[in-house]
C-alpha cells in the first residue's frame, strides 16, 4: 500500500529558518516547498530519510574543579545512534586537565565523527 504524507519542518541550515513542506511518499520526500535556495531541499530530504543532531551530554573527569565534562559531537550523527552513543559514552571518564574542543573520543561508534570537550576543565588544586 502507498502511503502519503505532508511534514512540516524548519530548515536549520541558515538564520533565515524556511518553513518547508514536504510530501512524503512511503517514507521519501518527493517534494519540497517553501525553501528560498537548494540547501532547503538538501535539508528536507536529509530530515525525512536520515536525520541527524549534535549529542551533547557530559562524561565523568578525574581530578578536575568539576565532575562531569560537557562534551559533543563535532558533527551531527544519525538520530538512531543517539541512544547506543549516550550509552558508549557513559563508559569513559578523562583525567584533568582537559582543554575546549579536545578530542575525547575519536571515530564514536564507526561514524568517524569525533567527541569533543565543550569547556576547558583545569587540574583541582
Ligand atoms: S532554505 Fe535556504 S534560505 Fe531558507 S533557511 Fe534553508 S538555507 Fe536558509
Amino acid at each position: 500500500m502507498n502511503t502519503s504524507d505532508k511534514r512540516e519542518l524548519i530548515c536549520i541550515s541558515c538564520p533565515l529558518g524556511c518553513q518547508l513542506s514536504v510530501d512524503v511518499s512511503d517514507g521519501k520526500p518527493v517534494s519540497v516547498s517553501g525553501n528560498q535556495c537548494k540547501r532547503g531541499i538538501v535539508y528536507a530530504e536529509s530530515e525525512i530519510l536520515n536525520p541527524r543532531r549534535i549529542l551533547t551530554t557530559t562524561i565523568r573527569i578525574k581530578g578536575g574543579v568539576v565532575s562531569q565534562l560537557p562534551v559533543r559531537t563535532k558533527e551531527p550523527i544519525s538520530k538512531d545512534l543517539m541512544m547506543q552513543a549516550m550509552r558508549e559514552l557513559r563508559k569513559y571518564e578523562v583525567n584533568a586537565p582537559v582543554e575546549l574542543g579536545e578530542v575525547i573520543v575519536s571515530d564514536l561508534l564507526g561514524t568517524g565523527v569525533d567527541v569533543i570537550a565543550s569547556r576547558t576543565v583545569v587540574k583541582a588544586e
